[in-house]
């Protein structure tokens, strides 16, 4: 236990972590963030909607968007509220290479959601694919690394190869939400026999009109899949 603190501490003086929020190093050994950068994020807590697990207020079941439509998925969770910190942060996890907090993010959704995701008895985790140009750009999924570290907390499999994306869908921010889900609808693509996997977990990073986690979850029920989830990092406010 000592040698395993001492080890860790000499990788940290050699390696010194950056921190998820600030983006400078963390000051003390063996953190994987800040502790007063801890406090800036928002978590998601109290009433939350029965389908996405957005905040709602006290009255509400569901979120306007789920009160609205329908979903593919069955349910799903996040962690962390989508404010300007977890855009920053998600943004040098994603362009700037910071691979390094896929461990924070792992840790984040391990301690806030562990409970919900074991009821739900997942065989197995689906990171959100990316088309394999941006893969080769980008050199990492980062859907792909947030699954491996929840896989290594939880124990429960990643497969990264089930599910691939066909089609490079662009930057779907500036698009409305019928556009976006026109867009995704012929985007991913179920590459093998998934007939054992009854309870399927999608991991992406943010999760905001559920668009692409939906695009997913249809490809996987289509393949005969019976009941799949998400978990994200983060989540919108709602719209
Ligand atoms: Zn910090
Ligand atoms: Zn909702």
């Amino acid at each position: 236990m000592i040698l395993k603190r001492i080890a860790a501490a000499a990788v940290d003086a050699l390696f010194p972590r950056i921190c998820p929020v600030c983006n400078e190093i963390i000051p003390y050994y063996g953190l994987d963030i800040c502790p007063g950068c801890e406090h800036k994020l928002t978590y998601v807590c109290g009433r939350i909607c029965a389908k996405c697990g957005k905040p709602v207020d006290d009255d509400e079941v569901y979120c306007p968007d789920c009160a609205r439509g329908r979903h593919v998925y069955d349910e799903g969770c996040a962690a962390l509220i989508y404010d300007e910190n977890m855009s920053k942060s998600i943004y040098r996890f994603k362009y700037n290479g910071k691979r390094e907090f896929a461990s924070f993010y792992g840790r984040v959704i391990e301690e806030r959601l562990e409970e919900r995701i074991r009821n739900w008895n997942i065989d197995g985790m689906i990171p959100v694919p990316v088309h394999k140009s941006r893969l080769k750009k980008r050199g990492y999924n980062q859907a792909a690394l947030i699954a491996k570290q929840i896989s290594k907390r939880l124990d429960i499999p990643v497969y990264d190869d089930i599910v691939i994306r066909t089609h490079a869908t662009g930057a779907q921010k500036e698009l409305g939400a019928l556009e976006r889900q026109n867009n995704l609808k012929k985007a991913f693509k179920v590459t093998r026999n998934v007939v054992k996997l009854e309870s399927v977990l999608i991991v992406d990073d943010i999760y905001t009109t559920g668009a692409t986690v939906d695009a997913v979850a249809d490809c996987l029920k289509g393949a005969g899949v019976k009941r799949v989830f998400f978990v994200s990092l983060c989540i919108g406010r709602g719209n």
